[in-house]
């Protein structure tokens, strides 16, 4: 999908733009995305925070010891409840945006599952895709 793109939450008070091309998603499928979604985990794009940039509003930010061990902060609209992107307090180069919060995901293809041993049993895992039964390094 070429740069840039655009997304937001679901009433619109925040809106951000990504600037780098990104064709690769990441789907988690730890308790914790599963506790935010309401549903199987979370789709994501593993992008560098200079190429993220909010446009509109402010998001909330929840933080949270993930399962990892290390804590993470996630980032929501307080209005509407969407998740927009979460972050490591001890990676603050890279941020994991919500891929179902993109306007348009043109031809996007989830590459990698995380977190496979907690998976729902109604999650569909690509048997094409790389699996990882925990966090990657
Ligand atoms: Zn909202
Ligand atoms: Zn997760």
């Amino acid at each position: 999908m070429p740069a840039p793109l655009t997304g937001s939450c679901l009433c619109g008070a925040i809106r951000y733009t990504v600037s780098t091309p990104v064709t690769e998603l990441r789907a988690c499928h730890c308790a914790h995305c599963q506790k935010t979604s309401g549903a199987g985990g979370s789709v994501n794009l593993p992008i560098t925070s200079d190429s993220f940039k909010i446009t509109h509003g402010t998001p909330k930010r929840y933080e949270v010891k993930a399962d990892s061990g290390r804590t993470l902060f996630r980032f929501f609209c307080g209005d509407c409840g969407s998740p927009i992107y979460s972050q490591r307090e001890t990676m603050p180069g890279m941020v994991t945006v919500r891929a179902g919060t993109l306007d348009n995901a043109g031809d996007m293809k989830i590459t990698a599952h995380i977190w496979t041993k907690s998976a729902r049993p109604w999650s569909y895992i690509d048997p094409a895709a790389k699996q990882i039964p925990g966090q990657p390094n």
